[in-house]
């Protein structure tokens, strides 16, 4: 196969940049299938779950906080009712009446007392809770945050090396052949498709080659396309 030396070079190349679109797209795919982005975000999904957990628990305790205070406020205002009615009344009968539920009242707002500072102090609880899932919720959406952003940033960068290397590619294709280039686009689908004879080594397969390899290559014409007996790769100069 005949091509001019310039145009063994644009192929040398063509298949350097092809390796590099391909390098750039394996980075594409590995900055955004990111194992520490979908860490991160698992992360942030579970702790999400556990904020709308804390701020059930505490609004339901919230709710049975106001409950218990209606209900002692209900017992204080019978209470000062029977009262009231205690020092107006001059039956003797009714007053002892009065007296024995005030004092059954009275018991009754002392277990309510209780009943509500037990509820104060799960709600106080429930609270801090709630407040320190949150503020953990939001520092990990800010670091999943920064690291779609970290990562945006590399996607952006490599799509722009991808689109100017793609360029290029067009450029040097059109210095090829299109006989040549057919067997090179056969040849790069499978391996590394063009090579030069480096210390003595096929630079396509890295595979050392034989005096008399090195010497048939040698003694081609300029203009002579040679070929890896180990890889098949076009041979440049
Ligand atoms: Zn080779």
């Amino acid at each position: 196969m005949k091509l001019d030396v310039a145009g063994q070079s644009a192929l040398l190349k063509l298949s350097q940049v092809d390796l590099e679109i391909e390098q750039v797209k394996n980075e594409i795919s590995k900055a955004i299938n990111s194992k520490e982005l979908s860490e991160a975000s698992a992360k942030l999904s579970e702790t999400s779950g556990e904020v709308l957990t804390a701020r059930t628990s505490f609004e339901n305790l919230t709710m049975e906080a106001r409950k218990a205070d209606d209900n002692l406020h209900l017992v204080e205002e019978r209470i000062a009712r029977d009262s009231e009615r205690l020092n107006n009344t001059s039956s003797p009968k009714d007053a002892q009446a009065m007296q024995s539920e005030i004092e059954s009242l009275t018991r009754r707002k002392g277990e309510l007392e209780e009943v509500e500072l037990e509820v104060l102090d799960r709600l106080e609880k429930a609270e801090a809770e709630l407040k320190q899932i949150s503020t953990l919720r939001e520092q990990l959406a800010a670091e999943v945050s920064v690291l779609q952003e970290t990562i945006q940033a590399q996607v952006d960068e490599l799509k722009t090396r991808g689109r100017k290397l793609t360029a290029d590619r067009e450029t040097l294709k059109s210095k090829v052949p299109a006989e040549i280039l057919d067997k090179y686009t056969n040849l790069a689908a499978k391996q590394i498709a063009v090579g030069q004879v480096q210390n003595r080594a096929c630079s396509a397969c890295r595979m050392g080659l034989t005096a008399s390899t090195i010497d048939t290559l040698s003694a081609l014409a300029e203009d002579e396309i040679g070929s890896c007996p180990e890889c098949l790769a076009m041979i440049v100069r």
